[in-house]
């Protein structure tokens, strides 16, 4: 135990909602403290992206102190306490998992050692070694201002480093997998070390993502990048071998000996952009994320169709379709998503036409911005004509006429006759067109895209 004095949390950095239901968890009798990710930022001087609280008061006891509360989840029952649009999370102390909660159904394994329900109820000292990382497992007691540590979690944070807690890694990533994305996370995110029995344990049992559910696995993976940190996750997710087990086509298509770097360097940038923007505090969309780690596969798809004859149109709306069909099977994306994806796919094609009215009206289609975000994107990882996105930028700074003149007959774009389309030279990533395209585009200028460019909404 840490008492008030001997550590650096301050009640005016806690949020007021969630000491409002410390308090009156604490006022009705029952034990309150923060925990998890709000006490583990604290203390080490960041700003917490939300403040967890656990009690010994189960759900309904919870749901019967506040007005706006609603009791959540099966797997793992949870009471989330409504102010406005802020949300305060409220966990019961839990039980680790013996034979009898088993018999009784309050906990279950799947056949892989996976936790499909986690309600059994336990002491505080429980509850924290239930727990993710040594350093998730931190509570902040309301009762006296305390940080209580079962775990070694204050020592872990100071020498900087992630630990699972308990002996058995290979127990603890089987009982759930996502636990493995979670580290590469925070590793990222708070630059600590991942201990390396649990490096080595990521290594082994990469491949049981895929027994995650999709929907799961959709939101841990929008966690990863817009972290602030997608760049370094993408890195760390490849190494473990956690990218292929979720992105198994896209991995593919960065894996090329020829095209692999290029193609990746597009998600790079992409990934760049996003964390530039999470620092800076813009808002990010899913879909252009989505859009971006699958967009090699869908060249490459494209490609080969239009190698074996197909019509162009009909060759990209079917990779597209197809690519995200496979997809979905391990990461699910959810429609009102994958249609903004698709969206900002379709658009690339589309840029590539500037000239007449069909130009000025793309200007107003729902998803420009994002489409032009995507193309400047790629002209700056070589995989799109920069001068392209340099005539879209412009035109957006030109008054009526002046849009007027640049989509009109004298005003070309940068390639003339505008029809180039989908074949332009620019297109990339079939198997069967390696070469050759050093001449057009290919210059990566980096500062001709918009410095404000990537992120959708
Ligand atoms: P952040 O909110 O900054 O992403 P966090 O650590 O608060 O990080 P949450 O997902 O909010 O993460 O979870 C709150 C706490 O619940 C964690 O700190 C951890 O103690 C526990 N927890 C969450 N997910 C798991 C898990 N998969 N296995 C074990 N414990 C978990
Ligand atoms: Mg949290």
């Amino acid at each position: 135990m840490y008492e008030r004095a001997e550590h650096g949390i301050s009640r005016a950095a806690i949020d007021d909602n969630a000491l409002k239901v410390l308090y009156r968890l604490r006022e009705a009798g029952y034990r309150a403290c923060l925990v998890g990710g709000g006490v583990r930022d604290l203390l080490l001087g960041r700003e917490p992206k939300d403040f967890d609280v656990a009690t010994d008061a189960t759900p309904e006891q919870v749901r019967g102190l506040f007005r706006n509360c609603r009791l959540i989840g099966r797997r793992f029952r949870l009471a989330h306490v409504l102010f406005g649009r802020e949300m305060i999370e409220v966990a019961t102390f839990r039980a680790p998992h013996d034979d009898e909660a088993e018999d009784e159904g309050q906990v279950a394994l799947s056949e892989e050692g996976r936790i499909l329900r986690d309600n059994r109820y336990g002491t505080i000292e429980q509850d924290a070694i239930r727990r993710d990382f040594s350093v998730n497992a931190l509570y902040y007691d309301i009762e006296d201002f305390s940080v209580l540590d079962y775990t070694g979690g204050v020592e872990d944070l100071r020498a900087g480093v992630l630990r699972l807690i308990g002996d058995d890694v290979d127990t603890r990533l089987r009982e759930d997998p996502v636990r493995m994305l979670r580290a590469v996370r925070f590793s990222a995110k708070l630059g600590l070390t991942i201990a390396p029995e649990v490096e080595a344990g990521i290594h082994d049992l990469a491949s049981l993502m895929q027994t995650v559910a999709p929907a799961r696995l959709f939101d841990e993976v929008i966690k990863l990048f817009h972290s602030g940190a997608a760049v370094t996750c993408l890195d760390e997710l490849e190494r473990f071998g956690l990218f292929e087990a979720m992105f198994p086509e896209a991995a593919d298509c960065f894996a090329d000996p020829d095209l692999g770097a290029e193609r990746r360097q597009f998600l790079v940038e992409s990934l760049l952009n996003t964390d530039k923007r999470i620092n800076e505090g813009l808002g990010v969309n899913p879909a252009f994320l989505y859009a971006a780690v699958l967009w090699a596969p869908v060249q490459v798809v494209a490609a080969e169709r239009i190698d074996d004859g197909e019509q162009e149109i009909p060759a990209w709306q079917q990779a597209m379709a197809e690519v995200l069909d496979r997809q979905v099977k391990t990461v699910s994306i959810p429609k009102r998503f994958s249609l903004i994806v698709r969206e900002i796919w379709e658009l690339q094609a589309r840029l590539e036409r500037h000239r007449g009215g069909r130009a000025l009206r793309l200007l107003t289609h729902p998803r420009f911005r994002a489409g032009y975000d995507f193309l400047c994107l790629r002209a700056r990882a070589g995989d799109a004509d920069p001068e392209l996105c340099r005539w879209w930028t412009e035109i957006q700074e030109q008054d009526e006429d002046g849009q007027k003149a640049m989509a009109g007959t004298q005003g070309k774009g940068p390639k003339g006759d505008g029809k180039s389309g989908a074949k332009g030279k620019s297109r990339r990533g079939g198997r069967r067109r390696r070469r050759g395209r050093k001449g057009g585009g290919g210059e990566n200028t980096g500062s001709a895209a918009n410095p404000d460019s990537g992120g959708g909404e």
